[in-house]
């Protein structure tokens, strides 16, 4: 058996992998990285980065559909059409000039990477299969970081495989399905199903409870819902899904009241959620404390066992990229030596829906919750000018701030093009704004951004502009 040392081992080359294997080499630690699949990991090769290509090329095309029924805009155009296949090749350029990024990042910080499946011998050795050669290579270190990622949860009634897909296979399709039953109301379904809907496909969209975007207030998650039933989505909320119909083409669903119907479906993505990646490679030899089916972890990342580290998807909710780089980021520095944890103010949510949705720290029922007596208040877009020339007025930006010191604890927005709004809304909670901060500052005109300064004055009780 070939046989190798070094300082610190990660397992997964995802954004958190990769971020902390680049950090800790730039300090001068010896590294190695261990990758079964590809670098850049979900994030950069099946999550946020084709995703958001796919949605990009759908809103595209959209508007392009848009303009051939008669825009308001006075733009013509004939009757457009999407060649699916070079849409898909456009994705995948993108995804492999970030991925070659990563891979030229590493190099040139001195990170070994190795090319195989990582398994766990004890909590300084591992053994990869590289299948370079019969005999797996064995990997001795002192520290061990686990960040091997997450995956889609089955359905029991209707496991992956054939018209039964994950996020992952509906993000390179060979063809546009006819008709996309989509089985989860969250971010994920909610996303594809939207660029699906947009790209030509008949959506239908069945959520267990009772509104899309579950994991948001309803003042939220409403207008991306009427954005959805507009563009012809079909929803079937409080309904379950019981599994595939006999003939195999359609999908049995159950109301509230138990009655049963069945829709037809070409395909069907199952996008009810994911999991940390804690089986098959060894990682119970090590009986770490567990928090459900994720790693506990402590604020500098540490789990049960000392000099075992772990960061991202396999530390559990909020399972987000950014989270897993902060991680990477802060965990390679304690490892150096370092006094640092992860006490983030507020990590910011993005769901890339049409209008999106962004939230960064507490919402009005989330500061109810906690105890806390906050105010907030609502600018819509409407109202806003730069918002009416993007065609972009619907939709609101909303500051949730304590009564008695007008300390901003939250942000949410929903409209066109608010995903960009987070870097403030994260940049004021972090920085302790408090609502005369944001609503003295003067923000430039005409702009989205100005929604934000009038929330904050309209919680001061002297919004300008509505
Ligand atoms: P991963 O990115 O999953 O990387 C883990 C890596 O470890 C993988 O490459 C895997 O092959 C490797 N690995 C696992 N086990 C082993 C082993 N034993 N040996 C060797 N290698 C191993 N997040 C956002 O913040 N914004 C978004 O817009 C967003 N959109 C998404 C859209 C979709 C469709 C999906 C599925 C996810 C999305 N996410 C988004 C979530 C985001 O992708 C994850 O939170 C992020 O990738 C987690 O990073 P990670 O480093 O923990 O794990």
């Amino acid at each position: 058996m070939d046989a190798r040392s070094t300082t610190l081992l990660v397992i997964g080359g995802g954004p958190g992998g990769y971020v902390a294997a680049i950090r800790a080499a730039q300090l001068g630690i010896a590294t190695t990285l261990v990758e079964g699949d590809k670098l850049g990991g979900t994030c950069l090769n099946v999550g946020c980065i084709p995703s958001k290509a796919m949605i990009h090329a759908a809103e595209q095309f959209e508007h392009a559909c848009h303009c051939a029924q008669n825009s308001p805009l006075g733009i013509r155009v004939e009757s457009p059409r999407i060649e699916l296949a070079q849409t898909v090749r456009w994705k995948d350029g993108i995804v492999a000039r970030l991925t070659g990024g990563v891979a030229a990042l590493l190099k040139k910080n001195g990170v070994t990477v190795v090319n195989g499946w990582a398994r766990v011998i004890d909590g300084k050795t591992v053994e990869v299969t590289t299948g370079a050669g019969p005999d797996a290579l064995r990997i001795g270190c002192d520290h061990l970081l686990l960040a091997p990622g997450s995956q889609a949860v089955a359905l029991p009634a209707m496991p992956f495989g054939g018209r039964v897909i994950s996020s992952t296979e509906a993000l390179a399709p060979e063809a546009l399905p006819k008709r996309l039953v989509v089985v989860g109301a969250g971010y994920i379904g909610l996303e594809l199903g939207t660029a699906y809907r947009k790209l030509g496909a008949e959506v239908a969209v069945v959520e267990a409870l009772e509104r899309v975007l579950p994991a948001y207030d309803d003042e939220l998650a409403k207008p991306v819902a009427g954005s959805l039933r507009r563009l012809g989505v079909q929803l079937h909320l409080g309904c379950t899904v019981q599994g595939l119909s006999a003939s195999g083409d359609g999908v049995r669903i159950r109301n509230a009241q138990g009655e049963e119907s069945a829709l037809p479906a070409d395909q069907v993505l199952v996008a009810v959620g994911r999991r940390p990646r804690t089986d098959g490679f060894g990682l119970e030899t090590l009986m770490l404390d567990m928090n459900g089916r994720a790693v506990r972890i402590d604020e500098q990342c540490r789990t049960s066992m000392r000099n075992v580290w772990a960061i991202g998807d396999v530390t559990g909710e909020p399972m987000l990229a950014h989270r897993a780089m902060a991680q990477g980021e802060m965990v390679a520095e304690v490892i150096a030596g370092r006094r640092r944890r992860f006490t983030p103010a507020a990590i910011p949510a993005v769901c890339f829906t049409d209008p999106e949705l962004v939230v960064v720290g507490r919402t009005p029922p989330e500061a109810a919750q906690a105890g806390l007596d906050c105010l907030s208040a609502i600018f819509p877009f409407a109202a806003n000018g730069r918002a009416m020339t993007l065609e972009a007025g619907d939709g609101f930006v909303r500051v949730v701030a304590r009564r008695d010191n007008h300390l901003i604890v939250g942000w949410q927005a929903v409209g066109r093009g608010v995903s960009e709004l987070s870097a403030v809304f994260s940049h004021s909670i972090e920085m302790g704004e408090r609502l005369e901060d944001t609503a003295g500052t003067i923000h430039a005109h005409p702009t989205l951004g100005e929604a934000v300064q009038e929330a904050a004055l309209r919680a001061l009780g002297h919004a300008l502009h509505v």
